[in-house]
Parts: C-alpha cells; sequence; structure tokens
C-alpha cells in the first residue's frame, strides 16, 4: 500500500563550517526540527561531527536530494546569532579572506552556548616539591617539553588548566600526558573558577564637573547618538585629559535612550581600575576579557542576549557580543596593537567595530592620545569627525620631559651593563627620599637579549628558530621568546669552545637587579610576562602598588598604558631606542605612541611629574617629538615619509606568508603566487624574500608585502591571490595577513 499523504517539503539549510573552506554546505532538516539563519548545528562532515553556523534555508536544492545529508543536531535553538552579527562576519571573511565559518567563529565566544558550571581538566604536581624540581633539571636534556610543562606547573602554584599549559609552553598533549604516566603530575577535573565578574570597586568614580573641551566632545557625539545615524568620531585626548570621563557621559546619554553599548579596551588595561570606573556608574555591565573561563563567558553572553547587561566591557572580542539596539561602540587607545588578532581570522577590532557601527546604525568613538597615522588621516579627510581635549584634565599637568643623551655618560655609568644615567639615579634619589613612587620602562624581558662568546662573537641561537635565546638569570636558563624552547646555560662557546660566554644587553631582569644593588632600601617590584606568569599576579602586585607598598615598579608594555597613580612622580624610560630600529614601517611610530603612554604615567595627582627619557637617538624625530609631547609634529614628519614610502596611510598592505620545512618550498610556492600581482595597477609587491626571522619552530618562512594604493586594487589582488586552500600545500602553510600588524 502506498502512503497517499504528501510528502512533507524538505528543507534545506547551508552551513557555514569553521573550515579554511570558502563556500557552505548544504544540509536538511530532519521532519519536525527548525532552524532559521543564526542557529548553531551539529553536523557530519566526511565522517566528523563539527558544529557550524546556518546561513540560509531554502525549500529546494539544486543537488540530488538523495546526496543531501540532514543535520545531526540544532543546539540551543533559543541562542541565536543575531542578524547584523552575521552580516558583520560576512563582511569580515571578505576584508580579511578567510571563511564565513571561520569568521562566524570569532563572533561566537567559544562557549555562548555551554551552560551552567563545567568541570574542566586541570594539572597539578603529585610529587613531592624538591622531587619535582629535580625531576624539571633531569628532563631537561632529552625531554624539553616535559621539563617546560613541569616547570610551569610548579610556578603556576595550583591547579591549572590544561589548556593554558599547553598554552603557556606550546606544547601538545603529549608532554603532560607523560608526566601523569610517571606519577609527577596529576589530571584533575575541576569546575571552572567563577571570579568575581565586576572587581572590587577600590574607590567610587566621581563624577566631575566637565571642562568646555569634554563638553563639546560630548555635545557633538550626543547629536549623532540622538539622530540614530552612524558616524566614527575620533577623540584625540592627550593623555590624563579626561578621555575616559567622556566616554562615561556619553554611555550616560545612550542609557537614557535605552540602547546599548560596547566598550572596547586593549586586554592590558582591563585591569579593576578601568572596570572599576565603568562598573560604579553603570551597575549593569559585563565584563568580557581573556581571563575569563568559559562559564563565566557563556553567563554573560545569556544577560546581553536576554538584555539584563547593556553596557560591556571588554578586550578585542566583545565587540561581538550580542547585545540589542546598539547605540555606541568605543574603542579605546585605538592604535593599541592588541586589536589586531595575530590568528585566523586576522581582523582588526578598530576596522571591523566601525563595520558593525554601520550595520547597526551606531556611532563609534575611537580614543587616543597618540592616534594612529591611518585614523588621523582618515579624520583629516573627514571620513572621521576630529575631536580635541588639548590639556589634561583636574589637577594633573603634563610631566616635565629630560631626554638623556646617552652617548655622554661616562664609562661607569654603563657598568655591567645597565646604563642609568645620573640624571635619572639623582632623580629617583630624591623621590625615594619623598617616599613618592617611581616608574622605570624597559620594553625587553629577561636579563640579557644575548649571550654572546667574546673570543668568536657567535651569540647562542635557538636550534629551531633563527634568533638568539635570551638569558633569563632566575630560571637559569635560556629562553627562545619564538618557540619557549629552553636550555642550560653553556659554559663554554658552542662554537669555539672558550670559557666565559658574556651577556649582551639588558632585560627587565638584569635591570631589577641593578636598582635594588643601588636602591637597597628600595622595595622594588617587576612586572612583565615572566613575573605575571603566577595566577592573580598581576592585581596583587597593582594594588601594592596603589597601596605603596612598593617604592619602584619596573616593566615591559605591561605597565606603560592604562595606570593611574597619584604618587607616581618620576617616570624612567631606560631605553627609548630598543624599537626604534627593527625592520618595521612604523617603528618611529611606534616608539612615540609608547614613549608618549609611559610619559603620560607620571604627575597624574596633584604632584607634578618628571619623565627621563635615557637614549643614544635624541636627535630621531619620533624621540623629539615624544618629549615635546608634539603629536602634530610628529605626524606631520611622519606623512612625509610614508608618502615617500607608499606605507599606509596612502596603500593597504596584504602580507602572505609561507612556512615550510624545506626553505626552496616557501620560496617556490610565492614565487608562483607573485605572479598575477606583477604588473597589476595600483599594486606594488615587495618580495618574495626571507622574512625577518627566518626560521621558527624548524621551519623556513619567506614573505611578500603587497602595497594596495586603491581600494578597488586591494580587492583585485585579494581576488588575484586567491585563498589559502588554493594556496597552501599539506607540507607549506600560508597566511594572508590584512592590514598586518607585523612584519617579522
Ligand atoms: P584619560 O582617559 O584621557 O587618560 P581620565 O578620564 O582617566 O583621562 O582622566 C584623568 C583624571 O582626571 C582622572 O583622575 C579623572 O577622574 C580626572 N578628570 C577627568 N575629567 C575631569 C574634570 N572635568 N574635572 C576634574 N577632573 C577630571
Ligand atoms: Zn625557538
Amino acid at each position: 500500500m502506498t502512503d497517499l499523504a504528501p510528502e512533507p517539503a524538505a528543507t534545506y539549510v547551508q552551513v557555514a563550517l569553521n573550515l579554511p573552506l570558502r563556500r557552505e554546505f548544504t544540509y536538511v532538516l530532519p521532519n519536525g526540527v527548525a532552524a532559521r539563519p543564526g542557529n548553531r548545528v551539529r553536523v557530519n562532515f566526511h565522517g566528523r561531527g563539527l558544529g557550524g553556523v546556518v546561513t540560509a534555508v531554502s525549500a529546494s536544492t539544486d543537488l540530488p536530494p538523495a546526496k543531501v545529508k540532514p543535520i545531526e543536531a540544532v543546539l540551543d535553538a533559543d541562542l541565536l546569532l543575531p542578524p547584523s552579527l552575521l552580516e558583520l562576519a560576512r563582511r569580515m571573511a571578505a576584508t580579511y579572506g578567510c571563511s564565513l565559518g571561520e569568521a562566524l567563529d570569532a563572533t561566537l565566544p567559544a562557549v555562548a552556548k555551554r551552560r551552567g558550571q563545567r568541570r574542566i581538566p586541570h594539572l597539578e604536581v603529585k610529587a613531592p616539591h624538591d622531587l619535582a624540581m629535580q625531576a624539571v633539571l633531569e628532563l631537561e636534556e632529552k625531554h624539553q617539553a616535559q621539563s617546560r610543562v613541569l616547570r610551569t606547573v610548579l610556578e603556576f602554584g595550583g591547579p591549572m588548566p590544561v589548556l593554558d599549559v599547553r598554552r603557556r609552553t606550546a606544547t601538545s598533549d603529549s608532554p603532560w600526558q607523560t608526566l601523569v604516566k610517571h606519577g609527577l603530575l596529576k589530571r584533575v577535573m575541576i569546575a571552572e573558577e567563577l571570579e568575581e565578574l565586576v572587581p572590587a570597586i577600590e574607590e567610587a568614580a566621581v563624577r566631575h564637573e566637565l571642562n568646555e573641551h569634554q563638553r563639546a566632545a560630548v555635545a557633538k557625539v550626543d547629536e549623532s547618538v540622538a539622530a540614530g545615524a552612524h558616524r566614527t568620531f575620533l577623540l584625540h585626548g592627550v593623555t590624563g585629559s579626561g578621555k575616559t570621563e567622556v566616554y562615561l557621559r556619553i554611555l550616560e546619554e545612550v542609557r537614557k535612550r535605552n540602547r546599548s553599548a560596547i566598550v572596547l579596551v586593549p586586554e592590558i588595561s582591563l585591569t579593576p581600575q578601568t572596570v572599576g570606573r565603568f562598573a560604579s556608574r553603570f551597575p549593569d555591565v559585563a565584563v568580557l576579557h581573556s581571563g575569563l573561563t568559559d562559564a563565566e563567558r557563556g553567563r554573560q553572553w545569556q544577560r546581553l542576549l536576554q538584555g539584563r547587561s547593556k553596557v560591556v566591557v571588554g578586550a578585542r572580542s566583545a565587540l561581538f557580543a550580542p547585545v540589542q539596539d546598539l547605540g555606541l561602540i568605543v574603542v579605546d587607545e585605538e592604535h593599541e596593537t592588541s586589536f589586531k588578532q595575530d590568528s585566523t581570522p586576522r581582523y582588526h577590532a578598530r576596522e571591523m567595530a566601525i563595520v558593525r557601527g554601520e550595520i547597526e546604525k551606531a556611532v563609534v568613538v575611537l580614543g587616543s592620545a597618540t592616534p594612529t597615522l591611518e585614523s588621523i588621516g582618515k579624520a583629516r579627510r573627514g571620513v572621521y569627525e576630529l575631536l580635541t581635549l588639548p590639556q589634561r584634565a583636574g589637577a594633573g599637568r603634563l610631566p616635565k620631559i629630560l631626554v638623556q643623551d646617552l652617548r655622554g655618560e661616562p664609562k661607569e655609568v654603563r657598568r655591567a651593563g645597565v646604563v642609568l644615567s645620573r640624571t635619572l639615579l639623582v632623580l629617583m634619589e630624591e623621590r625615594l627620599k619623598a617616599r613618592d613612587q617611581v616608574l622605570l620602562f624597559l620594553n625587553r624581558r629577561g636579563y640579557s637579549p644575548v649571550l654572546l662568546c667574546p673570543g668568536c662573537g657567535e651569540a647562542v641561537k635557538c636550534e629551531s628558530c633563527s634568533v638568539s635565546m635570551t638569558w633569563h638569570v632566575r630560571r637559569g636558563r635560556l629562553v627562545c621568546h619564538w618557540c619557549c624552547r629552553e636550555k642550560r646555560r653553556p659554559e663554554i662557546c658552542p662554537s669555539c669552545q672558550q670559557p666565559g660566554m658574556h651577556e649582551l644587553g639588558v632585560g627587565t631582569e638584569r635591570l631589577e637587579q641593578a636598582v635594588k644593588d643601588r636602591f637597597p632600601e628600595a622595595i622594588v617590584a617587576r612586572m612583565d610576562a615572566d613575573t605575571m606568569a603566577e595566577r592573580g599576579a598581576h592585581e596583587r602586585v597593582l594594588s601594592a602598588f596603589r597601596k605603596k607598598h612598593i617604592d619602584v615598579l619596573i616593566g615591559t608594555q605591561m605597565i606603560a598604558k592604562g595606570l593611574d597613580f597619584p604618587d607616581v612622580t618620576l617616570v624612567g624610560v631606560v631605553s627609548a631606542d630598543t624599537g626604534l630600529f627593527v625592520p618595521d614601517y612604523r617603528a618611529a611610530e611606534r616608539t612615540f605612541q609608547l614613549l608618549h603612554q609611559v610619559a603620560g604615567r607620571a604627575g597624574r595627582g596633584e604632584k607634578a611629574g618628571t619623565v627621563v627619557i635615557q637614549t643614544f637617538c635624541p636627535d630621531n624625530y619620533a624621540v623629539e617629538a615624544a618629549a615635546k609631547n608634539d603629536y602634530d609634529s610628529f605626524v606631520q614628519q611622519e606623512l612625509v615619509f610614508r608618502k615617500l614610502t607608499g606605507y599606509p596611510p596612502f596603500s593597504r598592505l596584504l602580507r602572505v606568508l609561507a612556512e615550510a620545512r624545506a626553505e626552496s618550498e616557501a620560496q617556490k610556492l610565492l614565487q608562483e603566487a607573485v605572479v598575477p600581482l606583477r604588473g597589476m595597477a595600483d599594486v606594488e609587491v615587495l618580495g618574495p624574500a626571507p622574512a625577518v626571522i627566518a626560521k621558527v619552530k624548524d621551519h623556513w618562512r619567506w614573505h611578500m608585502l603587497v602595497k594596495c594604493f586603491q581600494p578597488a586594487s586591494f580587492q583585485r589582488a585579494m581576488a588575484a591571490i586567491g585563498t589559502v586552500e588554493d594556496l597552501g600545500t599539506r607540507t607549506c602553510r600560508v597566511t594572508l595577513d590584512v592590514d598586518p600588524s607585523s612584519l617579522m
């Protein structure tokens, strides 16, 4: 007997999968299952279960229906990705040359969806401490990775999530598994830590009477918010000019209209201090940062979707917060490189914030004391509206800046490799006597960046990467900052067997030692990636500094921004030159930004501040302009250089990187990839050539840089280059990087 009832019409869905394949895949919905664009689904893809996002629904398909597989499940039917975020992901994929699935994966924070508390694997040290320490040393020779893993867990001082261990040590699962097998580590399932979501507010933010510049800026932005139209503003305000206060006022306006706002800050400034300022004014703040556990992130996501939180403060990925009725996006410190993601999709949160603003008719405010050449260029061409805060707000005044020419310093000052000029030493002594606080900035961690043989001049290099290894005293190891490999310090030169290796150059660790030797009474602390490896270390040090339990804080760029401590009256830049000679067209810009930001930490309270910038290049225009607090003159000179060389803002860059174990393979791949670009109008190609760091993790690296002088030529170049899937091979990895933040 045949069934006379008509077949229910099949419904097909297009699914974007998180794979580097720039197409979507067709599946059919099983009877009785509904799905809409934006639903997350699980499908079978060549025998693998994969998560994906539905991008379209249709009643028919061009494929033979028998070949179309059903989806396996709709995940969290009520957690629909809003259409605006789907559109944002499309724009992201088109701009950065990734697949839609990869772009969508970035918009869905790892776990939007896992509910409740999960138990995740952690590692803890099982063996007694001294036994474990001994094992670290024994394993070092033959089992590098295991040694590193064990040491990392030991140093963390408690159960550490497996994922974090892998990330920090750049290892796979097998080293920790072996350590577990040998009884040195123990794998434990622990519920994800539920930290306080909003950090304790140490001081309620005062609501200041705005000064006239702040008032003008707020009024301008409010006007656009009221009009409900998209517009981008660039708020250029010197450090301490009250930019944050301006954001807070605009936020009040946005909240009055019952609309939502996203505030993006660099990860590094997501300190309790910053967050506290927002939280004390807006009790419905949701905080998103990379330190959140999956469960916390999931909870925040829920609150946002349900409209219980309407103000989001977070790092890069908070841009994708699923808020309803978005009225405002703030990108604070828009010049920060941490807004660019350095893995696929390699998007820039500032650029995507503007795109989201366009899509959702929201106002975007980019703020900085040192706007990028790209942003100031657009503001001057009228693409963005420029708002300026020329003075420090409130009590603080801009600090006095002294440039210390190190070329004239006598040799004995440079003893032990650490250069602390007499000027800096005298000022330190004076400020420490007055019980003020001092910040010393040096953008290089470790003890010395190079261990050199004075006989033959060879430096100790990493075996897997073409870089010299950094000597770390406390760790007692040479460390490769590119692949995390470590090794023992050789007693004799590995090349010529001569004894007496020499430490060349200064890192924060060496600086700390020199300062402790020189000022034995002072309490000195160091803040860099090494000392911050322990959990909670960041908050601990900052809180101790605030309570004045620390006199001198030494640090890398971690201390360059965001810190606002009224008793810091002296800031020393130990070397302004560390970034000046890196082979990157932004070397001068980055130096200027960093110097300006560091200097901005001084004199933020009632007391006047002094900054000492030590340099061997006092005539360099970036150093000179920073010393005079003269952003405009820096921009003027830098634009001349950029125009001459055709770098941004006069072009848009696309970097193509090829990495393979055989150098010839990487080279050949790019030599073929470059062919369609040759002779293209408004396009210039540099390379292909070996990358600055020619080898990383035993892979040789070649790259080329494509300058596109017109938006249309950028589109053409992107199309001509093709996709990563076309270009790459099983043995050669290809990376496309639009607006690359690193050229190394
Ligand atoms: P920025 O974000 O530009 O670095 P902040 O918003 O942090 O500046 O302000 C710097 C300091 O000045 C803060 O301590 C802040 O409380 C204070 N401040 C801001 N606006 C005013 C104002 N209008 N009057 C007095 N003090 C202010
Ligand atoms: Zn290495």
